[in-house]
């Protein structure tokens, strides 16, 4: 008979969880006035309350009534026990290593630079099959492509995408069909959480949604999933992450391009980033209807909230997709999750994809993609380390041992 006096003193006796406690103060303290907030809008969304909105920096501020005492720093739910917003936050406290654990079973590996890119299975290049995807894709139509895949499968009600408003600037929105997925198709790149269109989409009756955002906003779904937000956590069942090394602010188009190049926001057909900004136009400006712009005039224009965000290659989505390559058409693509790895193979198997080993095929830009990322984990701000020790750096680079010292007395 198996003897089980052991097992039961282990259950009773093993450590308890400790209670989450932390509230909109701990949000604001430790994530809001240090810059680290990347305005991903997770905790917007997982307020229960309606209290959070967008200030003009992307930062989260309470509204209303919610103020204790008139006092920014201080939510009358959080103080009456609320704690949703830090529970949703991808950069609070131990982010990292708490996300990776609960997608991946252990925090990504730390002791070589192979994981630098977060945790996954393969990197493959990959086109769309049908030309309209892949001509209005940004980099052959991959996300499009698959979100069109999964509608018409019914794995999702809708997506959260983005797209130009009137006035043409990025802004989130609800994809609930091919012509939608389309239309939002592209990249834009000034900042817009696409995240915020979650409160549309459940309202107009989506149960299962797929999210395309940034590597900021990536991280929402899981630490929602974490920490116990789980209500609109559970309701994104696609997460699809975009590389990115920043975006920038939207008076780039007025202070840049048109205050330099004469060219309006409005005259622009396409944009992308291939080490340097290029624009695709309507019109024909000097010998054409193309223009590039370096890099280093578009530097200034970067948004606050990238400059200490460490995740390039948006290390908590199920796929990440960029355009790094030789290849323009093929999207650079990272599986992490066996979600993606199924919805590819499915993809492939009925013919909406063309399939390349990255490694093999464009060992370059796989290179360049983990120098890209390196370069981004150096942001992390180490003073932000804040009370909880060395975990909180973890999304720094790996730590090198220092060079051994050189003999002084050198063998004879
Ligand atoms: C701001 C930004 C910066 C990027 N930086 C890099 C980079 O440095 N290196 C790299 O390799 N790749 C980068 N990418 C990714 C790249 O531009 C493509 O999005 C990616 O390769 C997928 O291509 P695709 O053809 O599959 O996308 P598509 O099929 O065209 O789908 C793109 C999806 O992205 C959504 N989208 C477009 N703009 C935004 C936005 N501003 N915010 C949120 N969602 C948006 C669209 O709604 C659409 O659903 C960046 C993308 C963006 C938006």
């Amino acid at each position: 008979m198996t003897d089980t006096t052991n097992t039961k003193t282990t259950a009773a006796t093993a450590p308890k969880k400790p209670r989450w406690r932390f509230h909109w103060n701990h949000l604001f303290s430790e994530i809001v006035t240090t810059n680290i907030c990347t305005g991903c809008s997770g905790c917007i969304v997982a307020c229960p309350h309606d209290v959070l909105q967008y200030d003009d920096k992307w930062h989260p501020v309470l509204m209303g009534k919610a103020h204790v005492e008139g006092d920014d720093s201080h939510c009358v739910h959080g103080e009456k026990a609320c704690t949703m917003c830090t529970r949703a936050c991808p950069r609070f406290r131990d982010w990292e290593p708490e996300i990776d654990t609960h997608l991946f079973g252990r925090p990504r590996e730390r002791t070589t630079d192979t994981e630098l890119i977060g945790i996954y299975q393969s990197i493959l290049l990959v086109e769309a099959t049908n030309e309209t995807i892949a001509r209005l894709g940004q980099d052959g139509g991959l996300a499009s492509a698959m979100l069109i895949f999964c509608l018409e499968k019914k794995y999702i009600d809708a997506a959260l995408v983005n797209y130009y408003d009137k006035e043409w600037k990025a802004t989130p929105g609800v994809a609930w069909n091919k012509e939608d997925v389309l239309r939002a198709a592209g990249s834009r790149y000034t900042y817009s959480a696409n995240t915020l269109a979650y409160q549309e989409a459940i309202d107009t009756g989506a149960e299962k949604l797929a999210l395309v955002g940034m590597s900021c906003q990536s991280s929402v779904p899981p630490a929602m999933m974490r920490r116990g937000a789980r209500k609109p956590g559970k309701k994104f069942v696609l997460n699809i992450g975009l590389l990115c090394s920043k975006t920038f602010t939207d008076d780039i188009y007025e202070n840049l391009i048109e205050a330099e190049y004469g060219v309006k926001r409005t005259e622009i057909r396409k944009v992308n980033i291939k080490g340097k900004l290029q624009l695709w136009l309507e019109k024909d400006v000097k010998d054409g209807d193309y223009l590039e712009i370096p890099l280093k005039e578009c530097h200034p224009f970067t948004r606050e909230g990238c400059k200490t965000c460490p995740d390039f290659s948006a290390e908590h989505a199920d796929i990440s997709m960029g355009g790094i390559g030789k290849y323009n058409g093929r999207t650079l693509t990272i599986v992490r999750t066996d979600t993606a790895a199924g919805i590819l193979k499915e993809m492939q198997e009925e013919g909406w994809i063309r399939v390349w080993d990255a490694v093999d095929e464009d060992p370059g830009a796989v290179a360049l993609m983990r120098k890209l990322a390196k370069k981004s984990r150096k942001r992390w701000p180490i003073a932000a380390d804040n009370p909880h020790g060395p975990e909180a750096a973890a999304p720094g680079v790996t730590p090198q041992p220092p060079p051994a010292p050189a003999p002084t007395n050198p063998p004879s």
